[in-house]
């Protein structure tokens, strides 16, 4: 099917969608992105993810250049013009084209470019994977330091995919100074007894929205969060480790560097936690 995308203003069929090739996005990744999932035809955590765009934009000196409501009103639209019941809308903001390329930031009220698009993903909630869990490898961290940035820039990330993809694993776990900093999309967790633990919000890590609303549930179910750093090493040793983001929600992980988790088989909390998640986010969801 088609897709209808929207563009600056216009929604348009995916193939008469365009950008220019001098667009700051397209020559530097200068621009940011915000994935928000829809179940039921409902957009999940919709104030989060608008929250961090505008953080986003600022900390890149960009104007935003909607206000709430009208994101929400595109989002809508988009969800709407593409029948998406399950699924994800992705959303590129870039400082936009100043027709010729300088590193220098062009005027602030250059027009940015604004595109969102849908992918289709019925049964994103049912994922198979929840059941078996996900198993990671470790790499080096080598991305740029303000990860707390959703910028574009997504090389690094990629490449630590494939190192997962050639390993026969899922995922790969960042590793700077001897401790996890996140998954190549995903924030990362480890589970001791009735504690969870994970890095502190800095600029080393995304801030990520699903982990924000995980933290809270989590106290909200007694269980206690300790924020701070671990080592793979301790991870291994752990009963349980998990992920979270937007379209994985809470994933199981079982593995880490060949070594298995616990039993090796997915826990008990960590399911708990993703079926509060998902039940607390589709009751808010908008
Ligand atoms: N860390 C990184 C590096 C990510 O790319 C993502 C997903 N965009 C996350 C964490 C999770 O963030 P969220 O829960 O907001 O999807």
């Amino acid at each position: 099917m088609t897709r209808t995308v929207y563009v600056n203003g216009h929604y348009l069929p995916e193939h008469e969608a365009t950008v220019s090739i001098f667009d700051r996005g397209f020559l530097m990744a200068d621009g940011v992105y915000e994935v928000t999932s829809v179940l039921d035809g409902k957009l999940i955590d919709f104030d989060g993810h608008c929250v961090r765009l505008g953080r986003s934009l600022s900390e890149l000196d960009m104007t935003n250049p909607h206000t709430d409501a009208e994101w929400l009103a595109i989002f809508r639209e988009v969800v709407a013009r593409n029948s998406i019941v399950d699924g994800m809308i992705y959303l590129q903001v870039t400082r936009g084209n100043p027709g010729d390329r300088d590193f220098a930031y062009p005027p602030a009220d250059l027009p940015p470019t604004v595109v969102l698009f849908s992918q289709n993903k019925p049964g994103l909630a049912d994922s198979p994977a929840a059941k078996t869990g996900w198993k990671v490898i470790s790499v080096p961290d080598m991305r740029w330091g303000r990860r707390d940035i959703k910028t574009t820039q997504l090389l690094y990330p990629s490449m630590a995919k494939m190192m997962a993809k050639a390993a026969h694993v899922d995922d790969s776990w960042f590793v700077e100074d001897g401790m996890v900093t996140e998954g190549t999309s995903n924030n990362a967790y480890i589970v001791k007894g009735n504690r969870i633990i994970t890095r502190a919000l800095s600029h080393d890590i995304l801030h990520g929205i699903t982990r924000a609303a995980v933290l809270r549930f989590a106290s909200e179910a007694q269980m206690e969060v300790e924020e701070r750093n671990f080592s793979i090493a301790e991870a291994q040793d752990a009963d349980e480790a998990f992920i979270t983001s937007a379209s994985a929600f809470v994933m199981p992980v079982v593995e880490i560097d060949g070594k298995a988790i616990g039993t090796g088989a997915v826990g008990k909390t960590v399911p708990r936690l993703r079926e509060i998640y998902l039940d607390e986010m589709r009751k808010a969801a908008i």
